[in-house]
C-alpha cells in the first residue's frame, strides 16, 4: 500500500512515523513545500530565552528519525494538484520545476494553516506586518528584532502575550507595545482576575498595554518606521508583530471536498474526508469540544499530532477513534503558570448554559498566589471549565482537570476525588479537592 503525504510539518510527519511503526512494508511518502520540516512556531521564544542554542533546533521532529522509520521525504516539493477520481497527486519539484503525477492508495492532506491579517486590508498591511510561524519566517525576523528599537505585538492570545513576555525577560530594552481589542489579555482562555499578575509584570517592564483597542492601518514613514493607527491613537514602531493563529491552507482543494464555514476540512472522527481514501489531519479541521455544539478550530500541535495517529491508524486497519477535547490550554508567561481547560464563562454564555462560578485562592509552594477558578452547571453542579494559575508547574492538575471535565465530573465528586501525597512533596488534601469543598460550602450557605 501506498500513502502520500501532502506537509512535512508535526502533522504530516507524525501520521508517516506512526504509519511505518504499524506497517513497515507500506511506502510512505511525504512531500514538503518548504527546507525545513517540523519547525515549532514558537522557536523564536525559545531561542531568544536560551532554551534552544539556534533556532533550527526548535524541531519537534528531526529528518534523521524519520530516514530511519523508512519514510520517504521528499523536501522542496510542491503539490501542484490533486486528482481524486484518478488516486494521484501533481507534484513539482521546486529545485528543478520539473512537474510528475504520483499516484497514491491513501492520501493524508496535512497542508497545516498560515497567519493571515484579518482586520487590515491588503494595501495596508503589505510587507510592514510580520508573521513568524515558519522557519523562514521566524530567521527573517529574527534579524529584524535584532536592529529594532520598539516593537508593536498585535494581538494577546498565546502567541503575542508569550512573545512580549520574552521581551521581558530577555531584558534587551526593546519598547514593546501590546495591542488587544478585549478588556484583558488572554481573553479567548481566562477571565480578568487570572492574568491580572502577568499585566503587572508587563507593567513593570513597560509593555504598553493598549487593551479595548484596535489596529486598522499600518504605513511605512519618512525615517523608516512604521505609523501604527488604532481606533484610539497613532504609535511609531520599528517593528509590527501580529500574533495571531493561522487558517486552514485548503486552497488547493477548492470545491473538491466539504468544508466548514470556518474553511476547515469536514472530517468524521478517524479524520475521513467527504473523499473515500483522503483523510485531514492537523490545523486543517475543527474539532469537537466537550460541552459545546458545533466544532471549535484550536489549531495546537497536540491535536495535530492526536488527529495524526488517528488516520495513521486507521489506514493501517486498527482505527482508533478521535474523542472530543476540552480546548485544554497551557503557558508559562512572566513566572506564572497559567492553564485554561474547558468553557470559560463567556463561551458558557454563548452557549446558553445556566451556570454558576467559584474562585479558589490560596498560597502555592513557593508561597506566591494560586488560583483555581470553576465554571460548573447550576443545577448538575457537572463542572463545565476550569482555569488554574501559579508559580509552580501546573502541568499534571490541567490534565486532571481536562479528565474531570471529559468525564463530567461534579465539583460534589471532585471534593473527594483520589490525589496523591507524600509528606516530603505535598499536602495530604489536594487544593483541588479543597477548591471543590470551599465551593460546595458557599452553595450550602446560599441555600
Ligand atoms: C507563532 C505561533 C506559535 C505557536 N505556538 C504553539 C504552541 O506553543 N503550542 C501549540 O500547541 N501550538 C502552537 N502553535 C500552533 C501550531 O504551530 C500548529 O498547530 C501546528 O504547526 C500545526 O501543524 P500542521 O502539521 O497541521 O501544519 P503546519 O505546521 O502549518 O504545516 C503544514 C506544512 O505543510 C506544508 N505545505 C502546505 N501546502 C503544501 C503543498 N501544497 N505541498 C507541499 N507542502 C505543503 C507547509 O509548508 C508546512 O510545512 C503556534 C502557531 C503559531 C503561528
Amino acid at each position: 500500500m501506498k500513502t502520500i503525504i501532502i506537509g512535512g510539518s508535526h502533522g504530516g510527519i507524525q501520521t508517516a512515523l506512526t504509519l511505518k511503526k504499524v506497517k513497515p512494508k507500506d511506502t510512505v511518502i511525504v512531500y514538503e513545500r518548504n527546507d525545513f520540516i517540523s519547525f515549532i512556531a514558537s522557536g523564536i521564544n525559545l531561542y531568544l530565552k536560551g532554551a534552544v542554542k539556534k533556532l533550527a533546533d526548535a524541531q519537534l521532529f528531526k529528518e534523521k528519525e524519520v530516514a530511519k522509520a523508512g519514510v520517504d521525504l521528499k523536501k522542496r516539493h510542491e503539490i501542484t494538484a490533486v486528482d481524486f477520481a484518478e488516486k494521484r497527486v501533481e507534484v513539482k519539484n521546486l529545485a528543478t520545476n520539473q512537474v510528475s503525477w504520483e499516484s497514491y492508495d491513501s492520501l493524508v492532506l496535512a497542508m497545516g494553516s498560515t497567519q493571515k491579517s484579518v482586520e487590515l486590508s491588503e494595501e495596508s498591511d503589505g510587507d510592514f506586518v510580520k508573521t513568524y510561524k515558519s522557519f523562514a519566517e521566524s530567521q527573517t525576523l529574527l534579524a529584524e528584532i535584532e536592529a529594532a528599537e520598539s516593537i508593536t505585538i498585535v494581538g494577546t492570545g498565546y502567541i503575542g502575550v508569550e512573545l512580549a513576555c520574552t521581551f521581558c525577560q530577555i531584558g534587551k530594552g526593546h519598547k514593546i507595545n501590546l495591542i488587544e481589542s478585549g478588556s484583558s489579555i488572554l481573553n479567548r482562555y481566562y477571565e480578568e482576575k487570572l492574568v491580572a499578575s502577568v499585566e503587572t509584570v508587563f507593567k513593570e517592564n513597560n509593555v504598553k498595554l493598549l487593551l479595548n483597542d484596535t489596529v486598522f492601518s499600518v504605513a511605512p514613514l519618512a525615517n523608516g518606521k512604521k505609523l501604527v493607527k488604532t481606533t484610539k491613537t497613532e504609535l511609531e514602531s520599528d517593528l509590527i508583530i501580529y500574533a495571531i493563529n493561522g487558517r486552514p491552507n485548503t486552497g488547493l482543494l477548492e470545491g473538491q471536498m466539504i468544508t466548514l464555514p470556518d474553511h476547515t476540512i469536514k472530517v468524521n472522527e478517524y479524520m475521513e474526508t467527504s473523499v473515500p481514501d483522503v483523510y485531514a489531519v492537523g490545523d486543517l479541521v475543527a474539532y469537537p469540544v466537550t460541552n459545546v455544539r458545533g466544532r471549535m478550530y484550536t489549531p495546537l500541535v497536540n491535536e495535530t499530532v492526536r488527529t495524526a495517529n488517528v488516520a495513521a491508524m486507521k489506514i493501517a486497519g486498527m482505527p482508533v477513534k478521535y474523542q472530543a477535547n476540552q480546548r485544554t490550554t497551557f503557558t508559562k508567561v512572566c513566572g506564572r503558570y497559567l492553564g485554561s481547560i474547558g468553557m470559560t464563562v463567556k463561551q458558557a454564555d454563548f452557549e446558553g448554559r445556566d451556570y454558576k462560578t467559584f474562585l479558589y485562592e490560596t498560597k502555592d509552594g513557593n508561597g506566591e498566589l494560586l488560583q483555581l477558578f470553576l465554571v460548573f452547571d447550576e443545577v448538575s453542579y457537572v463542572v463545565l471549565g476550569a482555569q488554574v494559575t501559579g508559580s509552580e508547574n501546573l502541568n499534571g492538575v490541567i490534565d486532571y482537570l481536562s479528565l474531570v471535565i471529559n468525564r463530567q465530573v461534579t465539583v460534589e465528586e471532585l471534593v473527594t476525588m483520589d490525589c496523591a501525597f507524600h509528606p516530603e512533596i505535598n499536602l495530604p488534601y489536594h487544593f483541588i479537592n479543597e477548591a471543590a469543598l470551599r465551593c460546595m460550602q458557599k452553595q450550602l450557605r446560599r441555600r
